[in-house]
């Protein structure tokens, strides 16, 4: 056990009281002590981190947990009760119970468990020592490995227990590692995990592209994943899991554009830029990850290159591609371009025009086909012909407002037209 075992006095979600209505329901059936806070939260907590989510372990059988919260006036959802986890809403909240357990059978994609009432082995059959730290209501922190808290205080992520064994058990724990390595992890990273993730990079095409695509996600949510990155392609981990990744340049532009233009980490644009540059081949990455439909569109508009968006491009072309494209892909545009060279000198150019695109709010030209048959032209398919060419002289003219220049535009239109 380490020599200072620290009390989580500060963590105001230790007694929040839709947590606390969930312990209580669960200590009236199980007794004091029979649950406890238990991986991201108290890593979290002594991290110094904040804390999102509450996760709970409890000696309870799940059916006891949903009975024990049913008791209460609590709902419990079961969403994993196979492996021992039942959900409880409290306060509108979540709350995720597993009863402590450990594995029986494993075949590095499914578990076959035993549930237990002993600590000690539930913290056995976790991913990494700092996550394997538990505490109860009071705030008392529990370290069976022994290992986890030296490990959270320095940002290791070390496996419980032999690393190639728990990869075996669990292909997914080789992403989970490079997960946490980029969100917690600080100085050497640890050998034994980095040689074991590379000898069973092979094993990840068994996992379904959901999971992988979710870890992915999460992975580049850090505030700065590049080293972590870096590693998974060392490993050869990247390539199995995103055969067209390239260089990592773009992603490194990326994040460092984030910076310059003081925006938050973009996981999704990230991923684009470890994609290919082209839509179609984006389009088929998308798909490939299974990626939602959001997201995919969301990177095939962001590879576009109609309009071209150039750092020397005037207002007027900038306000032009805004018209066309929408600020959001302007945007997403504009970072990919400017994550090519983000400290060269057109770094103040691009600067500017993401500053246009924020400010800019969407033009509507004000005129309908009743006022192209107004001014003359016959009914029929013409007319949309005739506004088509219209909203090209308003958007030549740099979007005019004023309704009696738009009129004169839409003069000047049919006669051109012949209309
Ligand atoms: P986050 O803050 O990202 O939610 P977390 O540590 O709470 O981090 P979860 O994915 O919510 O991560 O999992 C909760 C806990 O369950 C982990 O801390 C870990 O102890 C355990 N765990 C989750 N997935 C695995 C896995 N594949 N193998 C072993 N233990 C796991
Ligand atoms: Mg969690």
């Amino acid at each position: 056990m380490s020599a200072s075992i620290p009390q989580l006095t500060e963590a105001g979600w230790i007694s929040d009281p839709a947590a606390a209505a969930v312990l209580d329901a669960l200590e009236a059936a199980g007794g004091a002590g029979c649950v406890r806070f238990v991986g991201g939260c108290v890593r979290n907590a002594i991290m110094g981190r904040p804390v999102a989510d509450i996760d709970l372990a409890t000696v309870l059988e799940p059916d006891a947990v949903t009975a024990a919260l049913e008791a209460a006036g609590l709902k419990a959802v079961p969403t994993g009760v196979d492996h021992g986890t039942v959900t409880a809403v409290s306060g509108g909240r979540g709350f995720e119970i597993t009863t402590l357990r450990r594995d029986v059978e494993t075949d590095g994609r499914r578990a076959v468990v035993a549930f237990s009432r002993d600590w000690t082995e539930d913290a056995a059959r976790r991913d990494f020592t700092l996550n394997a730290l538990y505490a109860d209501r009071t705030g008392q922190v529990f370290d069976p490995t022994g290992e986890g808290l030296a490990a959270a205080r320095a940002g290791r992520i070390v496996f419980v227990g032999d690393a190639e064994r728990r990869i075996r058990e669990d292909h997914l724990r080789i992403l989970r590692y490079f997960r946490f390595l980029a969100h917690y992890g600080r100085g050497d990273p640890d050998a034994s995990a980095l040689a074991a993730c590379e000898a069973h990079a092979s094993s990840l095409a068994n996992l379904p592209a959901e999971r992988i695509q979710k870890e992915l996600l999460s992975l580049l949510s850090a505030p700065d994943p590049r080293s972590s990155v870096r590693l998974m392609a060392a490993t050869g981990v990247l390539s199995r899991i995103l055969p067209s990744a390239g260089d990592l340049s773009r992603l490194e532009g990326c994040c460092e554009v984030e910076v310059l233009d003081g925006t938050a980490p973009d996981p999704v644009l990230r991923l684009g830029a470890l994609l290919p540059e082209a839509p179609g081949d984006v389009a088929r990455e998308a798909e490939r990850l299974r990626l939602s439909g959001a997201h995919r569109d969301r990177l095939v508009a962001a590879a576009g290159r109609e309009p071209r968006l150039t750092s020397w491009m005037s207002t007027r072309q900038t306000r032009r591609a805004l018209h066309l494209l929408g600020a959001a892909v302007v945007q997403d545009r504009l970072r990919m371009a400017w994550a090519r060279a983000p400290h060269g000198p057109a770094a103040r150019d691009w600067k500017t025009h993401l500053a246009l695109s924020r400010s800019w709010t969407p033009r509507t030209l004000g005129l309908s086909g009743a006022d192209v048959l107004a001014a003359g032209a016959p009914p029929g398919p013409r007319v949309g012909e005739i506004l088509r060419e219209l909203e090209t002289w308003w958007m030549d003219e740099d979007f005019p407002e004023d309704p009696d220049v738009v009129r004169e535009g839409l003069a000047a239109v049919l006669r051109g037209l012949g209309a």
